[in-house]
């Protein structure tokens, strides 16, 4: 099966720091994968190089069949420039650690930001999609207020309403929990758990494994650089086959 996401072979290094050594991941259409594994090993570098924001030194990235970075004509490939790349980009929903919303800008401000610059759609199409992303994480109530007046999980919902806004294909969250009070967590698993039942296309770094075992098609392990094990919930989480996924589950249950 073709996936939304393909990963083949991808390698990245700081100098010489091996950060990324041979990842294959496919994440079909529709899925949502949870990427666990210690700090350090390059989950959120992997992530990043499915955004773009990093490029990877040797291998291919393609979401949706187009290969990131790159354009093909005939049988030749071209780099693209910088404007192709962000419009690449746009099609990838990044949600980070910290919420990272525009503090100057309202609640709606920060959700319009994008569709209005970035693809200058119309304000009077996008106010009402704002509305939409709004009743959907639950803040429609708040859409007038300022960031630093909310709580980190109605920051981090209105980060992903904000993701939501460009339409992505596929959906980046890297432990976007971990910042949080644990109160605020579950509102936040919660949204992103109504995400993956209406179909939508995720990867999501965290540490929260009873998440992964309720939300997640698919869990990879992944360890100084490679993704050394992967499969269906149960059988990552419960029956690991190597030592260091039983170790690391071992640890944050
Ligand atoms: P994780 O998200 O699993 O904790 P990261 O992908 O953030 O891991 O980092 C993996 C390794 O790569 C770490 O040793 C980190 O210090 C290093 N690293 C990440 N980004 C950079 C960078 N831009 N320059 C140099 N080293 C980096
Ligand atoms: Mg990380």
């Amino acid at each position: 099966m073709s996936g939304m996401v393909e990963l083949r072979d991808v390698h990245k290094s700081f100098g010489s720091l091996r950060v990324l050594r041979g990842v294959d991941l496919t994440v079909p259409r529709g899925h949502v994968t949870v990427l666990l594994g210690p700090s350090g090993s390059g989950k959120s570098t992997l992530l990043r190089t499915i955004n773009h924001l990093e490029k990877v030194d040797r291998g291919s990235v393609r979401v949706d069949g187009q290969l990131l970075g790159y354009r093909r004509a005939g049988d030749r490939l071209y780099e693209l420039r910088e404007r192709d790349v962000l419009r690449q980009r746009t099609q990838i929903g990044f949600v980070f650690q910290s919420f990272n919303l525009f503090p100057h800008l309202t609640v709606s401000q920060n959700v319009a930001e994008a569709p209005l610059s970035a693809q200058r759609r119309p304000r009077t199409e996008v106010e009402p999609l704002v509305g939409r992303l709004l009743d959907r994480v639950g803040l429609a109530d708040k859409a007038a207020a300022y960031p630093r007046t909310l709580s980190g999980g109605q920051q981090q919902r209105v980060a992903i309403a904000r993701a939501l806004a460009l339409e992505p294909k596929v959906l980046l969250f890297d432990e976007p929990t971990s910042a949080l009070d644990p109160e605020l967590v579950g509102e936040v698993l919660d949204v992103i758990k109504d995400l993956a039942r209406s179909g939508t296309t995720m990867i999501v770094v965290t540490h929260e494994i009873g998440f992964a075992r309720e939300v997640a098609d698919t869990v990879a392990f992944m360890d100084a650089g490679r993704i050394v094990e992967i499969g269906p919930p149960a059988q990552i989480l419960d029956d690991p086959a190597h030592e260091r996924t039983r170790a690391f589950i071992g640890k944050v249950l």
